[in-house]
């Protein structure tokens, strides 16, 4: 892991599609080394926060810092090479490579010239390879795919391919780590794996998780503070048990 943990700082941060204003004024701030929740019914804008903090979307106004630097403008790449790692939802995996070379890919951004390829590697280059293996392993160990490095991504179950994303991510050694319904789709015990999965990432590794998910009780029982969007609006901001009580929120998802 590099550094220290890092705050995120969204500092009223508007995206604009055309009409439709998807977030509008929102700021939140993550302390480091902690999890930070972000919820609200579909469509309140919770994707479209991680896309702008990520650079996939850019802001209309408002800017996004990690640590003291601005990030609000750069290209994804430098976002990422810069400590913000990301679980896509639907990321491009592939399934006939293996789980190790999955993960791999995380590496990239972290070689001196992405890797050389076979035939021209220069003794730096194979060095430096073997050094990038043995930390995606270290890796596959930490999030419980240590037995399956060798196996087909595609031939692995739901929860274990999610796992490979998280990994991935981690693999790009980040301060600050974005995971977008990590829990989506999985059983009881996949979703238990992975709520302690993100809070050894936290615990171990010390690094800042922001968190989007729907499942309420893994949320109460990982995050350390909460904000709430509705509509693209932040209508509440606290501790998970400030956040149960909150009649703001509480209306937000009853729909009244
Ligand atoms: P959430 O993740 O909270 O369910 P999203 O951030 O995905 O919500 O979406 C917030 C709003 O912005 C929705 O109305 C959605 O349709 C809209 N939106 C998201 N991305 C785009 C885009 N690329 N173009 C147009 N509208 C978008
Ligand atoms: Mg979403």
């Amino acid at each position: 892991v590099r550094g220290e943990a890092a705050a995120l700082d969204v500092e009223a941060v508007t995206v604009r599609f055309g009409a439709l204003t998807a977030l509008s004024e929102v700021s939140l701030r993550a302390e480091p080394g902690t999890v930070h929740a972000v919820i609200g019914p579909n469509g309140a804008g919770k994707s479209t926060l991680f896309n702008v903090i990520s650079g996939v979307y850019s802001a209309s106004a408002g800017s996004v810092r990690l640590g003291g630097t601005t990030l609000t403008g750069l290209r994804p790449h430098r976002i990422t090479a810069l400590g913000v790692g990301r679980a896509f939802q639907n990321m491009a995996a592939s399934p006939n490579e293996s789980v190790e070379e999955n993960i791999m890919l995380g590496r990239h951004l972290l070689t001196r010239s992405g890797f050389v390829s076979a035939g021209l590697k220069l003794p730096w280059a194979v060095r430096e390879e073997r050094l990038h293996r043995a930390r995606v392993v270290e890796i596959a160990e930490f999030v419980g795919l240590g037995h399956v490095l060798h196996l087909p991504l595609g031939t692995l179950s739901y929860g274990d391919r999610k796992r490979v994303e998280v990994a991935r991510a981690l693999a790009t050694e980040p301060r600050v780590l974005l995971l977008d319904e990590p829990v989506a789709g999985m059983n009881a015990e996949e979703t238990r794996r992975m709520s302690e999965i993100v809070l050894a990432v936290r615990e171990s590794l010390g690094i800042t998780v922001l968190l989007v998910e729907h499942d309420m009780s893994m949320i109460m029982s990982v995050a350390d503070r909460i904000s709430v969007l509705d509509f693209g609006r932040l209508i509440a901001d606290g501790t998970p048990a400030q956040i149960q009580n909150d009649p703001a929120v509480i209306a937000a998802y009853l729909g009244t």
